[in-house]
Order: structure tokens, then sequence, then C-alpha cells
């Protein structure tokens, strides 16, 4: 392998990397170009890429669609504030969101990430009781396993492992996190926490059908109907974060269609712009909007992030829901999902491995554990392929364009890597 190039050898010193300890973290691959389903790596070795860069880039890298908007955008108007001003781009893009979600979600304010997608949704869930005249109901209800997000207010619904509550302990609001009610045991505790909390909720906040971030773990929809009839049952609000969900990745065009269950606020980031552009959007139902609708300037939302609809990102946005129109994303995901169930399966005969399970685009190994996890990840390197397994789990999550042989590049590695053992 040649050395590393110099940009990286000179930056390196100064570049801190997310969830590393920079002490003992092996250096990052540099990575030069991206096309399809392929990473292309400084010394030109190609890597399949079974990830899709943190869910985003589900049409593959560069799709030339969503380059072509971008360059006409960056032309016209890469950035205005969207305080006073407004645009096409992103007033295009709030009308085709609402008309794709379900009804009630009508009303998107655009942000930059999905932590401040959900930092939103929460601040909206807050402000909807206060400005109906209910004060105190100022906690949230959210589930072991789940991810929402690194900043204070998403981690404090995270699972408290991922979310760092004993670290931050005193720094972080104290929410109402329970198992998700999947079985009869966690319905009664569940039931029994609102009973007690009840008048101090403002939300339940929930990854609907997959928990990416906290284990990539799969749930069924009627636990989806379940939280919307407890919600409306305490007049909590329900909130969908959608983030890692959204655009296809379960199967549905969003996972809350899959449960034919309506949240009040649901949010999107990753997969919304095809994975070019930094933005995120919280969608809330005109009921919520209402709410906020007054002659008091107190009840407005105050929240307003200085690149809120960056044009440049809207015209991604708009061109990757103009390749879902046009493209059979959804039969891809079908496939993708059939070809991931059928060649993930052949790893649960292998030593140390707890379950093999798979949901739309989403193929996951379980093992008992993984105690050499960065012999690991340079194993699957040295195979050709771009996997990076987290906690216990090895798991998939291509582009939707990924080829046939591709994704069986990706498979096979697994299976190869796997059954080696020995990390
Ligand atoms: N919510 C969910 C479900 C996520 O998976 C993530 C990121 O992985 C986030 C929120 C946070 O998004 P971001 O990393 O853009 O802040």
């Amino acid at each position: 392998m040649s050395a590393d190039p110099p940009w990286l050898q000179s930056g390196l010193p100064h570049v801190w990397l997310p969830y590393a300890q920079m002490k003992t973290a092996p250096a990052p691959l540099p990575v030069v170009s991206t096309r399809g389903a392929r990473l292309t790596l400084a010394d030109g070795r190609e890597l399949v890429d079974g990830l899709a860069s943190w869910w985003t880039a589900c049409h593959g890298y560069n799709h030339p669609h969503v380059a072509e908007a971008v360059r006409r955008q960056l032309e016209a108007m890469p950035h205005v504030m969207f305080g006073g001003l407004a645009h096409e781009p992103a007033c295009r893009l709030a009308a085709r969101l609402a008309a794709l979600l379900p009804a009630p979600l009508s009303r998107v304010f655009f942000v930059e990430s999905g932590s401040v997608a959900v930092e939103v949704a929460m601040k909206m869930a807050l402000q909807y009781h206060l400005n109906r005249g209910a004060r105190g109901r100022n906690k949230f209800v959210s589930f072991r396993g789940g991810y929402h997000g690194d900043t204070f207010a998403c981690m404090s619904v995270c699972d408290p492992e991922e979310g760092m509550h004993s670290l931050f302990r005193g720094a972080l609001a104290e929410q109402l996190v329970v198992e998700l009610p999947t079985h009869e045991r966690a319905r009664t505790a569940f039931e029994a926490a609102l009973e007690a909390q009840g008048e101090n909720l403002a939300a339940i906040i929930v990854e609907p059908l997959a928990q990416g971030a906290g284990g990539m773990i799969f749930h069924e929809p009627g636990v989806l109907r379940l939280l919307r009839e407890a919600a409306d049952r305490h007049g909590l609000l329900l909130i969908f974060d959608e983030i890692f969900t959204g655009f296809g990745r379960t199967g549905a065009m969003f996972a809350c269609e899959a449960a034919g269950v309506s949240p009040d606020v649901l949010t999107l980031s990753k997969a919304l712009t095809g994975g070019t552009m930094a933005l995120a959007a919280t969608v809330a139902s005109g009921a919520v909007f209402e709410a906020f609708w007054s002659d008091d300037p107190a009840h407005a939302l105050m929240h307003g992030p200085t690149f809120m609809g960056n044009p440049l990102a809207c015209a991604a946005a708009n061109a990757s829901l103009d390749l879902f129109e046009r493209e059979p994303r959804l039969a891809q995901v079908a496939r993708i999902s059939a070809a991931l169930a059928r060649d993930l399966e052949p790893c649960r005969a292998l030593p140390g491995v707890t379950d093999v399970r798979v949901l739309g685009a989403i193929g996951v190994v379980q093992l008992e554990r993984i105690a050499d996890m960065n012999g690991l990840k340079r194993r699957l390197v040295a195979e050709g392929v771009w996997v990076r397994p987290f906690r216990d789990i090895v798991y998939l999550t291509p582009a939707f364009t990924i080829s046939d042989d591709e994704l069986k590049r990706l498979t096979d590695a697994i299976f190869a890597v796997l059954s080696r053992g020995g990390f």
C-alpha cells in the first residue's frame, strides 16, 4: 500500500474525528472520489460501500440529476437567509414533502442537521402545550435502544448508554426512557409510567419500525399504533424520528405509512438530499401549527438557524424527490431486501452469530460480541468493502441503486470475514 497522501499527513494532526478516541483510533482511510456504490481511496483501491455514508446516499454517489440541480442552483443563488426572504427551492420542497407525508403533516421547518431537527421537534412539543395554556408538561417519553442525535436535548432522549446519561448527569434533562412496548410486560410498564407521569409529559418520541444507531433493532407496526393510542389518551404529541427510516429505507417511502400511523411531528434528514448536502426538516401537523398561530408574538416558534432552507441543499432534495418519482427506488429496496435475506442467512450458522435480520434495505448480522473492533474493520476493508460494524453488529444499508454484483460482494465479504473469526 502506498504512503498516505500529503494532505492527510498535514491535516490529520488538526482534525478531531467523530466518535473516536483520537489516541488509539486507526487513521481514517483517505478517500478521493465516489461513484455509484463505490469509494476510491488515495492509493487507487476501490471499496464497495455498504453504508451509503451513514445512510444518506440512497441514489448512489454523484447521481448526475442531483449534481446538475445543485450546479444550476449554485449559479443562480447558493444561499440567502430564510428570515424575511423566501425562495423557490425551499417552498417547492416544503410543498412536495407535505404532499408525500400523511395528510396531517403539512408544515415544514427546515434546519441543517438531524439533531437540530429533533431539537426543534422537542421545542415545538414543549411550546405546543405552553401555547395552549398547559404548564408543567416538560418531559419526554423515549425508548431504550433509541438514538436521536448528539446535541443535549437529543442525548436526553437517547438510550441512556448511547446518550451518555451517566457521564453528563446533571447537565442533561431527565426524561422518561422506557422499554419499547413490544411485549406484555413492557406494555404494562409503559402504561404505568404514563399513568404516573401523564401530566408532566409533553410528547413521545420514537424511531418508527427501526431503531438505527442504537443497534438496528426492529419492531412491529402494531407498536406504533399502541403509541398513537397512548399519546391520544394522555394528551401527548407523538414524534416520529424518520431521520434514518425516511425515504424508503424500511421498504415504504416513510415508516409511518407502513404502520398506518400518523405522528403529530416527524423529522427527516439523511437521505433527504440524496446524500449530497446537509439538510433536515421538522414537519408538523396542522393541529400543532395551529397552536402557534396567534396574535401573540410570544406564541411564535423562536428558532431559525443561519443556513435554514439553504437553496443548494433544497435543490438537491428536490432533485432527490424527482428520482424517487422517476426511478423504481422502492422496487430496488424490495430487491435488496430479498438479496440481503438470502445472502446473509448463511451467517446464522457461524459461531458467535446470535441473529440475522433484514428490514427493507437494512441487513444485520448480530454477534455475541466483537472483541477486536479495529481488527474486524481492517479485515472487511481488506476484502474490498466499506462496512463499519458497531457494538455487536455488522450491518449493511447500501445505496438503493447498488448492483446485484456489488451487493453480493458485500454479503460475501461479511460471510468470509465472520467465518474466519478471530476478532
Ligand atoms: N435521529 C436519528 C434516527 C438518527 O439516526 C440520527 C443520526 O444518525 C440523528 C437523529 C441525528 O442526525 P445528525 O447526525 O444529522 O445530527
